[in-house]
């Protein structure tokens, strides 16, 4: 089904001789593992973005440093683009193949090199999951704090690539905070190393330019993160609410009170059902909306904190309030959460998973919006999301069997992302942009921050053979999209088109 996939893309790539370059990476590299057939290709076909499907022209899993250079060295000689992907679990079609390209699938590398208590980082292969590093720190008391909820199966590679965020980001940063260096390839397969194991580099900061570019500049090889000290407590409350607008505006008071929660998540009506259902975290079912809200750190300090959010959520209307008794309450209660995607994924046949970050202050009024639009579509949203970042992940409910209903769905999101840019918000929170969201960088960027981004992406890649057609959309597109103003039919600037 490539009902959603944009035939620009492959449609404007040069013919691809197979068989030629399969032969050529096989002369090379014997025991490269290629796959070249359609059952094997098929399960590469999509990432967590399963709408979008296109089979790619060949399939290959290197396991040595030396066998990736190789790959892209003739890629890049044969000019065949090539997509690069970790575990496939992203949700912006970032790692979607190409019919015309090659998909290098980094998996294989999933080696943590070297943990090191003393300087408190990591230094770990890009296939390696997000949650192992934690695992492996974990006997020194250290972890790892950015947590996707998909932490169990998305790689440190992809998280790099995506920028991750997770329910601890709003205390501890996303992936590019928690970074110290990372080692990729090059287009053409010359080995860089961005950044540093020192606080600062000198120069620009080109391991920030490079996290959250989705494999558009590079293929990164290793990475090196900072890990940090498990805190001494963790404590959680569940505050519920008789409205997703007064919850929203909870989250807002809580961090006007001067406190910085660990996580401070919040889930709606629907979420909350889905979610008991599945997991039975004890979630009070009748309430509007949720709020989970982690502090953490010393003894003291948290008990301090508890009180204080206590009574700001009281303050805001919370129609019930519970502390996590224990660490297995504690755990159930953010088990619901991180099982909260899968379970919306019960209700119905499909959903598909919006990622906008709004102010905080515009969270009642955003919600309000999603509702009213949820009503205009005819189609149920579910709610559940980082509230404390101000990252918002409407669920849409659809069923792509019912003819109309992916195209609904799709349009839907494209509102909700316009009114996250709107009030002053971001078409992605963590998710990348990826080919998902890439007529709503139309929206968020003019022509000239554009032309900006393709010209950073020409200086890494200036033949633009990695990820082409994901990220950062073409003039021309933004100009189809309605974004960009075209004088006479003219585009502002022609010669961006071949990107
Ligand atoms: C149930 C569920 C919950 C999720 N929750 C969160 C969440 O809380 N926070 C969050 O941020 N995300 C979340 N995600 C999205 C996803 O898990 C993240 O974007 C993750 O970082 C993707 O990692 P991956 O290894 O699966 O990457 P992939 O999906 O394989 O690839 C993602 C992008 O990274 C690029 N890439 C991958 N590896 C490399 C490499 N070695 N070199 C260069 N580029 C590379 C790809 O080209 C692609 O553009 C969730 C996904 C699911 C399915």
């Amino acid at each position: 089904m490539n009902i959603l996939y944009d035939e620009q893309v492959d449609g404007a790539l040069p013919d691809v001789d197979k068989a030629a370059l399969l032969q050529a990476l096989h002369r090379q590299w014997p025991d490269l593992e290629v796959l070249h057939q359609l059952e094997e290709l098929k399960p590469y076909e999509c990432d967590g973005l399963s709408a979008y499907r296109t089979t790619p022209l060949l399939v290959v899993l290197p396991r040595h440093i030396d066998e990736v250079q190789g790959v892209l060295r003739i890629c890049h000689e044969r000019r065949v683009p090539v997509v690069a992907r970790g575990a496939g679990t992203g949700l912006s079609g970032g790692a979607l193949p190409l019919e015309k390209g090659v998909l290098l699938v980094m998996s294989r590398f999933n080696n943590i090199l070297q943990i090191d208590p003393e300087a408190r980082t990591a230094r770990v292969q890009p296939g390696v999951r997000n949650l192992a590093i934690s695992q492996a720190a974990a006997p020194f008391g250290l972890y790892y704090a950015p947590d996707p909820s998909s932490q169990i199966a998305c790689s440190i590679g992809g998280n790099v690539a995506e920028n991750a965020g997770g329910v601890h980001c709003l205390k501890y940063g996303l992936t590019v905070h928690n970074l110290l260096k990372v080692e990729i390839l090059t287009v053409d397969g010359e080995r860089l190393t961005l950044g540093s194991e020192a606080l600062d580099s000198p120069g620009f900061d080109l391991l920030a330019l490079f996290t959250g570019s989705e494999g558009l500049l590079g293929v990164i090889t290793e990475v090196t993160v900072k890990l940090l000290p498990k805190p001494q407590t963790a404590k959680v409350l569940l505050a519920a609410f008789d409205s997703v607008e007064k919850a929203g505006r909870a989250v807002a008071d809580i961090i006007a009170a001067g406190i910085i929660p660990g996580g401070l998540e919040m889930m709606d009506n629907l979420a909350i059902r889905a979610a008991e259902d599945f997991i039975h975290a004890g979630y009070p079912v009748d309430a509007e909306a949720i709020l989970l809200c982690e502090l953490d750190g010393v003894e003291a300090d948290v008990h301090d904190d508890c009180a204080r959010v206590r009574q700001v959520l009281e303050h805001a209307g919370a129609t019930e309030l519970r502390q996590a008794r224990d660490e297995a309450e504690r755990v159930r209660f953010w088990a619901g959460r991180k099982n909260a995607f899968p379970a919306v994924g019960r209700l119905s046949p499909d959903y598909y998973c919006m990622d906008g970050t709004i102010p905080r202050r515009e969270l009642p009024g955003v919600l309000h919006a999603i509702a009213q639009l949820s009503a205009e579509y005819g189609l149920r949203v579910a709610n559940v999301f980082h509230a404390g970042d101000g990252n918002m992940h409407p669920l849409i409910l659809f069923d792509a069997n019912q003819p109309g209903e992916l195209e609904r769905a799709e349009a839907l999101g494209g509102k909700i992302l316009e009114l996250c840019v709107k009030v002053g918000g971001s078409i992605t929170g963590e998710h990348g942009v990826g080919r998902e969201k890439i007529n709503q960088m139309c929206a968020q960027f003019n022509r000239d921050e554009l032309t900006l981004f393709h010209a950073v992406k020409a200086a890494f890649d200036p033949g633009g053979l990695l990820n082409p057609g994901k990220n950062i959309p073409t003039l021309h597109r933004c100009a189809e999209f309605g974004a960009l103003h075209v004088h006479h039919g003219q585009l502002p600037f022609p010669e961006l088109e071949r990107f």
